[in-house]
């Protein structure tokens, strides 16, 4: 068998686009950091968490309106930071209500974010890169050529522009954001959008803490969950530094079929990932894994397969999602019948198992797990049409 090459050649990366401007961008600072920068302008430590009280509890932009900073002070933020957003390329609702924003950075990159509203909880599927450098064979992102990793301010405006659509500073600032507010907040953050979380390590855990600050966006970490192919190293790193909820897209339970399917498992083989699920598991007590696993007809999705799975989580604290397979235009892939995934999760559940079959929302416009994908790597010039 011939192997799609592990990694495709990053055409720019690890090296996240910084400015939105010459002023310095306050978001995607850390408290520490915020004061670092403030102190050489003579402006108190204490202020940082002012600031960050206006910007991540309030949703204010203009220093203008951060009106406990004495007006010479705020003339020494405004001269000297910004308070950015991405720029907003597209915002559309699905007739379920899943909401997708299609943002674009400073250098043109785009990302999508995905809020799927599931009351009393809504949850927001962020990105932690442009494409992936990973080419899971069912993946519309894995498709995209053009990759760089998302700076820590780039996937934290991502919250704040969805906030700001949501309506969620306490004043809509959309009509849009207005109608779907009533008893749907953003409660829940998952690194399910575009991207491999942990190839984009110091980012995602900078962006983890600034949302897990408590005067801040103060999201528990039992609210935030990273999904990852299975970077194990950096699994071990991430439970000693942030410890958020941790999901893998396991998605096969023989090495050679998921060599195929989930390309970095030729560098990192399932004994390995499991053995480092099972310290990330020592790490959070009372938490579980969640197993995440596509249901690809014919591929995947046999009972003799859900029995292997059974066996290979018996000693990991976990639940399995079974994500029924999203198609995108040129999939080389049909999703398992109901029956199938039916069967397959009792065989899972009559083992004491969890296993909750991903209801798939948004699928309307393409918000669905596994298709977001950019128009970033349109050749310039070529039409877009939104
Ligand atoms: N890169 C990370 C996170 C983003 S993908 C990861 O792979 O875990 C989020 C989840 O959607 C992963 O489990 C991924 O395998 C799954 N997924 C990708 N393409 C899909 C598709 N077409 N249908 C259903 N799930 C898909
Ligand atoms: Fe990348 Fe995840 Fe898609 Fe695989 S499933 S190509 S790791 S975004």
């Amino acid at each position: 068998m011939t192997h799609a090459p592990l990694m495709k050649t990053p055409e720019k990366a690890d090296n996240a686009a910084e400015a939105f401007s010459a002023r310095t961008n306050l978001v995607g600072m850390t408290r520490e950091e915020m004061q670092a920068v403030l102190q050489p302008l003579g402006i108190e430590a204490f202020r940082a968490r002012q600031i960050g009280d206006w910007i991540y509890k309030k949703g204010v932009t203009d220093f203008a309106r951060m009106t406990n900073i004495a007006a010479p002070t705020r003339a020494i933020l405004a001269e000297h930071f910004m308070v950015a957003r991405a720029g907003i390329r597209q915002d559309k609702i699905a007739l379920d209500t899943t909401r997708k924003w299609l943002l674009r950075y400073a250098d043109g990159n785009e990302v999508e974010t995905v809020f799927i509203p599931d009351p009393p909880r809504g949850t927001l599927c962020i990105s932690s890169q442009v494409g992936c450098t990973l080419a899971c064979t069912f993946c519309h992102t894995g498709t995209q050529r053009l990759v760089r990793n998302l700076t820590a301010a780039e996937i934290i405006t991502q919250v704040l522009v969805a906030k700001d659509g949501l309506g969620e500073w306490g004043t809509p600032q959309s009509k849009a954001g207005a109608e779907v507010r009533a008893g749907r907040n953003l409660t829940n953050i998952v690194f399910m959008g575009m991207g491999e979380p942990l190839f984009n390590y110091d980012h995602v855990v900078k962006a983890c803490k600034i949302l897990m600050d408590e005067q801040g966006l103060a999201f528990s970490k039992r609210k935030i969950t990273v999904s990852t192919s299975g970077v194990v190293p950096k699994i071990y790193s991430l439970a000693d530094d942030a410890n958020v909820n941790l999901a893998i897209s396991l998605h096969a339970v023989t090495d050679e079929l998921r060599n195929e399917i989930v390309p970095i498992n030729r560098k990192y083989p399932i004994a390995d990932l499991l053995e480092a699920c099972r310290y990330y598991a020592s790490k959070s007590q009372t938490r579980r894994i969640m197993f995440e696993y596509v249901m690809l007809a014919g591929v995947n999705d046999s009972e003799a397969e859900a029995r292997d799975l059974v066996r290979l989580l018996k000693n990991i604290p976990s639940k399995v999602n079974l994500i029924p397979f999203n198609p995108w235009p040129g999939a080389p892939y049909q999703c398992s019948s109901n029956n199938r995934i039916h069967a397959f999760g009792r065989i899972l559940m009559d083992a004491g198992l969890a296993a909750p079959i991903r209801r798939s929302r948004g699928q309307d416009i393409l918000a669905a797990c596994g298709q977001l994908k950019s128009l970033s790597e349109l050749k310039k010039g070529q039409k877009v049409k939104l």
